[in-house]
């Protein structure tokens, strides 16, 4: 076979290669740097696998002054969904882990290495294709699907019978140039396969930066490295993306392990350097059958990051529960550092662990609570505001017409040295604050109190009393004095051990005679300090909901 002259039939116009070697020069960067990116392809949503990569990206590009970038691989079309080019990059953007280059979420490209987009790049595909014609090292294949798979069928039906062993040569290797010149006349339409030296049950030995030296089941099916449509796939056009923008080290999940053979094999026949690879553990959740399973998209609403942005759980609690995953050291420099920034830990791409973490949403929302709790009274308002702009309009025009009162609200029980951690997510605020802020009064019916029908006559007593006593303007002890007061003189136990003695004596003892009012104000029989939410409501609003209930009982 003439394979210049083949070479010039497929691909007559494509540049050289060394066309594109020489427009991408070597970056300029001080030695020790790396060079990682994150290529999702346009699903509409970014998956939490796709994330967790791109943290150990990040903060290899931090650590050692490299750059971190994004491409997109949209050479899918049947994967692919409208619009959603921006959707990762926009969610990146929110998490804060913007890339230094490549496609940013303005649309824009920014860089030297471009285009970001793997579906703008078919001219430089060409070229690699047409070198490896060139070389003898690829084939066009004209099977059509349907066709090719009943060729393979009887193929192998044959060498079934003849005992010979099953071979994944594709049988367009050997058309010869008059044949491939008649079909093109044809005008048939061919895709570009790899023609592999491999043999069934040879091995090869690669070598990933966590998991170090593998021996893994060598490449033995000529793949197809461009298909009839021009458009080559994830393998072959990696291989060139990540060779021609000088990434260093490329991070993905350990799915494509298997098939990582077929990518080595490429690098071969066009005689490329292979870069590093870290294969991540595959974020994983217990299956009904109590076996381990990829987390994935279809089952798992929490696979998705924009779940995360929706429930308004904090981008820092979600980035640190990743970087727990990542870095099985991240706890213990956690536990040590309570108060500095997650940033500052020193990432190592070698303590990634080799075994699938399973997804525990209890734990991340442990984070998320201890987090929360730490932020101020104001930083709470403008991260529920922030929240609810997006996703309750009606609760953040409220937020927004009171916003004083939402911040004292959000500051009871903040500031002493235990806060209260009841909130694990900005959308919870709505509820667990909802007594001070729905049109409570207007809500409520007798069976959303917190009280027993048995308790309905003793509780009457006690709320219409306690409103003729109550005065916005006492502190703390007159308050409390006061409450005392009326509570003995409704037959209540003030002192705790008589009360334990003879509690047949007695109505039932401060705390108890404290539940009605409690109850009459917020609805439950536990809440926030009494006192505290007393002086944020107000005279006459606290009058307002004790005449509720003192009318409903
Ligand atoms: N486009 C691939 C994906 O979305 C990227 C894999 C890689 O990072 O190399 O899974």
């Amino acid at each position: 076979m003439d394979y210049k002259k083949l070479a010039e039939l497929l691909y007559p116009n494509a540049k050289d290669v060394s066309f594109w070697e020489e427009k991408y020069p070597q970056r300029n960067l001080s030695s020790g740097a790396e060079v990682v990116r994150i290529a999702p392809s346009p699903t509409g949503y970014l998956h939490i696998g796709n994330f967790f990569g791109a943290m150990v990206d990040y903060e290899i590009a931090k650590t050692t002054g490299g750059v971190f970038y994004f491409r997109l691989e949209d050479t899918d079309k049947k994967r692919e969904v409208d619009g959603a080019d921006f959707v990762a990059l926009n969610v990146l953007k929110e998490f804060g882990i913007s890339p230094d280059e490549g496609l940013m979420p303005n649309g824009t490209e920014k860089g030297n290495y471009g285009p970001y987009r793997q579906s703008e790049r078919l001219e430089i595909y060409k070229s690699y294709a047409k070198k490896l014609v060139l070389e003898g090292k690829a084939f066009p294949c004209f099977c059509q699907k349907a066709a090719d798979v009943g060729e393979v069928f009887q193929r192998r039906e044959k060498e079934l019978q003849t005992e010979a062993s099953i071979s994944e040569k594709d049988p367009c290797r050997n058309l010869t140039f008059e044949e491939i010149e008649a079909k093109l006349k044809e005008n048939k339409k061919f895709a570009l396969r790899l023609k592999s030296n491999g043999k069934e049950g040879d091995k090869v030995v690669a070598f990933d930066l966590c998991r170090g030296e593998m021996e893994l089941p060598a490449n033995c099916k000529d793949i197809v490295l461009v298909k009839d449509n021009g458009i080559p796939p994830y393998a072959f056009a990696h291989v060139i993306d990540d060779h021609l923008m000088k990434t260093t080290t490329v991070v993905r999940g350990s799915d494509w392990l298997s098939t990582w053979p077929q990518h080595l094999e490429i690098y071969e026949a066009l005689g490329l350097k292979v870069i590093n690879y870290i294969h991540t553990p595959l974020i994983s959740k217990l299956g009904e059958n109590g076996n381990k399973r990829k987390i994935s998209k279809r089952y798992d609403p929490e696979a998705d990051m924009r779940f995360y942005v929706e429930m308004g759980i904090p981008k820092v609690a979600v980035c640190e529960y990743v970087l727990n995953l990542a870095n099985s050291n991240f706890e213990l420099w956690r536990a040590a550092n309570p108060e500095l920034d997650f940033r500052e830990f020193k990432f190592s791409p070698n303590k990634i662990g080799l075994s699938s973490p399973l997804f525990d949403m209890n734990k991340l929302l442990d984070i998320s609570k201890n987090y929360i709790s730490k932020l101020s009274a104001t930083e709470v308002y403008s991260n529920v505001l922030s929240w609810a702009k997006e996703f309750d309009k009606d609760f953040a025009k409220l937020l927004e017409e009171r916003k004083d009162f939402a911040i004292s609200v959000f500051n009871i029980d903040r500031e002493g040295k235990n806060p209260r951690k009841d909130l694990e997510m900005f959308s919870q605020a709505k509820k667990v604050f909802s007594y001070m802020f729905l049109d409570f009064l207007g809500q409520m019916k007798i069976e959303d109190y917190e009280i027993d029908s048995k308790d309905f006559a003793k509780a009457k007593r006690v709320v219409s009393e306690y409103k003729n006593v109550l005065d916005e303007k006492d502190d703390k002890e007159t308050w409390f004095s006061k409450i005392k007061t009326l509570a003995q003189k409704l037959g209540f136990a003030t002192d705790n051990k008589e009360f334990k003695k003879n509690p047949e004596n007695f109505e039932g003892n401060v705390a108890n005679f404290c539940e009605f009012i409690r109850v009459a104000i917020t609805g439950r029989k536990n809440s926030p300090d009494l006192f505290t939410i007393i002086s944020i409501l107000g005279q006459e609003k606290t009058v307002k909901r004790l005449e509720k209930l003192e009318n409903l009982l």
